[in-house]
């Protein structure tokens, strides 16, 4: 299961090279691509060699709701690539989510947590952790004060996650791991806007780094999965025995999609970053538009956050239409290569209403307070010749120069 006499430092390496190579367990094949294992389970040379796998005192796979070795090739190859000392995969982000908080966490305890966050984030912090005694206390995740003030002698995990969804705001990541390891809580933060290229949260002070694996690591469309990283004690014990225990492992063949598909994450991250930029540059410029959000831009409210922790502006732009729901609908309508969808980091450009989708069951005073507004719009930037984005949006943006839009 190695490569005899070929063993390199992939720490050592870069991360477009750790991205090809990190990870791989070579059969006694020679395979150049690497192997499937869709197996549930492992057998033994003997009974000898079974208790002693099981007992821990030999090396090998038992079962696969615990490891696989396609798994474990995506596993190493994140943990590599995010410089943590252990990573776990799981069946979707959100059980990435539960799970990096559940483990760490029992009755008693309280969390603090950005109130911007993915919805069934917010579910599980505000509704299903208070179901099990453990309390929660949501802030306004840009107001260090609010974080400070949220402490208690029992808090447990601050979580966040940045950019935000959808406004894209951040979050200053190094000031809250302060804020949280002066009060002897850990910090977990979700880095799915940013991606593992762009923000490095572990090297940024936090704990513990989850990811849905749906969006930019598939980043094709096809795959649900989630990644938790950090500490060889946290993340590879307690984490790890908690998800062997409860199973919500990923399969092993949606593990090989998203492995052969971290091989060109950097390319496709560095694409849609370069396109993102210059289509918010457009749409900064368009009369139609009132406001842009890029964390790539001199006017986004942090630049100078984004500067310090992030290497790039991300692959989402957030923008406001002039004219409310019925402009965006209008002008969403009549895009033709961008898509309506409500997922992101996807080879295909997608566009999507937060206040009507992801955000309607908010009332519209705390849609308010996000900043999400009746003309925003979430675009998530693929891989398509950004000219043609800048048309198609262009186009569909001169509806806008209508007054009869009802007819739309
Ligand atoms: C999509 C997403 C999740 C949930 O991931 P799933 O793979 O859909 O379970 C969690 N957090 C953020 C920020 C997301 O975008």
């Amino acid at each position: 299961m190695s490569d005899p006499g070929r063993t390199i430092d992939a720490r050592a390496l870069r991360p477009a090279t750790q991205l090809v190579h990190g990870g791989t367990l070579r059969s006694g094949f020679g395979e150049t691509s690497e192997a499937l294992f869709l197996t549930q389970g492992f057998v033994y040379e003997t009974m000898q060699s079974a208790e002693a796998r099981f007992k821990g005192e030999e090396p090998g796979y038992v079962y696969s709701r615990f490891s696989n070795p396609t798994v474990a090739m995506f596993e190493e190859r994140m943990a590599l690539l995010e410089g943590a000392e252990a990573a776990r995969a799981t069946a979707t982000g959100m059980a990435a989510v539960t799970a990096s908080l559940l483990a760490q966490l029992r009755a008693g305890d309280h969390v603090v947590a950005a109130r911007a966050m993915f919805g069934a984030c917010v579910y599980i912090v505000a509704e299903l952790l208070p179901r099990f005694g453990i309390a929660s206390t949501l802030v306004d995740g840009a107001d260090l004060d609010a974080w400070r003030r949220a402490m208690r002698p029992e808090t447990k995990v601050l979580f966040l996650e940045s950019p935000t969804n959808p406004c894209l705001e951040v979050y200053d990541i190094p000031a809250i791991a302060e804020i949280a390891h002066a009060g002897g809580a850990r910090l977990v933060v979700d880095n799915v806007f940013a991606t593992p290229l762009l923000q490095k949260p572990l090297q940024l002070g936090a704990d513990c780094v989850v990811y849905s694996a749906t969006k930019h690591i598939d980043g094709q469309g096809r795959c649900l999965g989630g990644v938790i990283l950090g500490g060889a004690e946290l993340v590879g014990k307690t984490m790890h025995d908690f998800l062997r225990q409860t199973g919500p492992s990923i399969s092993p063949f949606n593990a090989w999609v998203l492995l052969k598909s971290l091989e060109t994450l950097s390319l496709r991250v560095e694409r849609q970053v370069q396109s993102a930029a210059r289509i918010a540059d457009f749409l900064a410029g368009h009369a139609h538009v009132l406001n842009v959000r890029y964390p790539g831009r001199a006017d986004h409210p942090q630049a100078e956050l984004v500067k310090r922790q992030m290497t790039g502006g991300g692959t989402l732009v957030a923008f406001d239409v002039e004219g409310g729901k019925e402009a965006a609908f209008a002008f969403a309508n009549r895009l033709q290569i961008i898509k309506i969808s409500n997922n992101l980091g996807d080879a295909k450009s997608l566009v999507t209403h937060p206040a009507t989708t992801t955000h309607q069951k908010l009332s519209p005073e705390e849609r308010a307070a996000f900043g999400i507004g009746e003309g925003l719009l979430r675009l998530s930037v693929g891989l398509e010749d950004p000219e043609d984005l800048i048309e198609d949006l262009g186009a569909a943006l001169s509806v806008l120069d209508r007054q009869d839009l009802a007819a739309e």
